[in-house]
């Protein structure tokens, strides 16, 4: 074999790596050595350990390291151990896999659901299980990188699926590539129109009452990946369709399919779903690669994330205090500091500083002032719009906010 420094990827990757090390763009990950909280203990580069004031996680109803959530993890481990080192339909579903997707269907609002590992394998599972040829799959152009990968997979695995974008949260550009979709000759099929429910590099969100009135008059299915929203947006946290009032009396979801998240405010740990109608679901258990050729969720994970949305439905409290706490966030960076936060109903408080060195290095300098919040650059944003994003969550108080806003002040 070739010598491993001159092999043809040794030598492309190694100029990738220079390159992101001398124009600052190297990240760095962090190493914790505390359950996520609003105080984490990090250890830095030279081994010194440091509290820090945690402001980048999706933690946002801080269910993450809540007593429940654990235990529920620790019993199941215990009564079902590690897991069937198998996948479902071989070996068969766990108790706890049956009692999280009930409760997933529930606080959705559909008939039925099915957890992956991921969301981002539910996001696999969900158009090239689904589409056939003849259908053509619509997004908006900033949905998250699992559906652009999934678009694209879409056509590999099912000749004859097409796909279209529509320009961001634009109702006359999404109006005018369903009406091209109508006239297309080749699209006999379903039409599908998916967008993230909260866009996380801005905070904004999905015009979901006009898209679902697009969507009807088109003969669309509406599928919504509502991972930043859960636990998050509406009332009582099911999400950005409860923001809208888009639940009907019944508690059904006017939104067709759902694809979400377990591994941000709902539990933490990891997983994914699909929530929609029931034959959509068994669809998915009969045909799809990645419920057919891979593991269930870990079962400890599983029971964790039931807790976890059942905590949220048992205390809505969380999802106000969440509210409240964002809002002063805004307030105090607004009032005093130099620095634009981008507005928004989520808890997601982007700070726009330009260059990605300068967002990195930016983060950096908080480390030192105790606080932990993450620089985004290119290529997760575009280039110049780098930004530092705090999340704010139900773990954190005001006096939490005061030392973030003491700290940018002295940047
Ligand atoms: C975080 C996120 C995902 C990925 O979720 P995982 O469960 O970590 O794969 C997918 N979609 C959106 C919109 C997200 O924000």
């Amino acid at each position: 074999m070739t010598a491993a420094t001159t092999t043809p990827f040794a030598v492309r990757t190694k100029e990738t790596l220079d390159m992101l090390a001398s124009t600052g763009q190297m990240k760095v990950l962090q190493t914790l050595d505390s359950p996520m909280d609003a105080l984490v203990t990090m250890i830095d580069d030279d081994g010194s350990k440091h509290d820090r004031i945690c402001m980048c996680s999706n933690n946002y109803l801080g269910l993450a390291n809540h007593p429940d959530v654990v235990n529920a993890g620790i019993e199941a481990l215990k009564q079902y151990g590690a897991g069937t080192a198998s996948v479902r339909f071989i070996c068969g579903t766990f108790t706890p896999h049956h009692t999280l997707e009930q409760t997933i269907a529930q606080y959705m609002g559909t008939e039925a659901s099915y957890t992956f590992v991921s969301c981002w394998n539910a996001t696999e599972a969900l158009f090239p299980t689904c589409c056939e040829a003849g259908d053509i799959i619509i997004s908006d152009e900033l949905n998250h990188a699992c559906i652009i990968d999934s678009m694209r997979l879409t056509p590999v695995i099912k000749k004859g699926v097409k796909k279209a974008v529509y320009k961001h949260s634009n109702m006359d550009s999404c109006r005018e590539v369903l009406e091209r979709a109508k006239n297309d000759p080749d699209i006999t099929g379903q039409i599908w129109l998916i967008t993230d429910g909260v866009f996380s590099m801005e905070g904004d969100i999905a015009n979901l009452p006009e898209l679902r009135k697009l969507c009807d008059e088109y003969g669309a299915y509406l599928c919504v990946d509502d991972s930043h929203g859960h636990g998050v947006m509406g009332k009582t946290g099911r999400g950005t369709h409860e923001h809208y009032n888009m639940i009907n009396e019944n508690g059904k979801s006017q939104i067709d399919v759902f694809t979400g998240t377990l591994g941000k405010a709902l539990g933490g740990g990891a997983g994914g779903f699909i929530a929609g109608s029931k034959d959509l679901i068994d669809l998915i258990i009969q045909r799809g690669r990645p419920t057919l050729f891979s593991n269930a969720l870990p079962v400890t994970v599983a029971a964790s994330a039931n807790t976890a949305i059942r905590t949220l439905m048992n205390e809505p409290q969380r999802v106000e205090h969440l509210r409240k706490v964002t809002q002063y966030c805004r307030e105090q960076i607004k009032a005093k500091t130099k620095f634009e936060v981008l507005e928004s109903p989520t808890a997601i408080c982007p700070i726009i500083v330009g260059e990605t060195a300068t967002a990195i290095a930016m983060s950096k300098k908080l480390l030192d002032h105790g606080i932990f919040v993450i620089g985004f650059g290119y290529p997760v944003v575009p280039e110049g719009e780098a930004r530092l994003r705090i999340q704010m969550s139900a773990a954190h108080t005001k006096e939490h906010v005061d030392q973030l806003v003491e700290a940018l002040r002295q940047l």
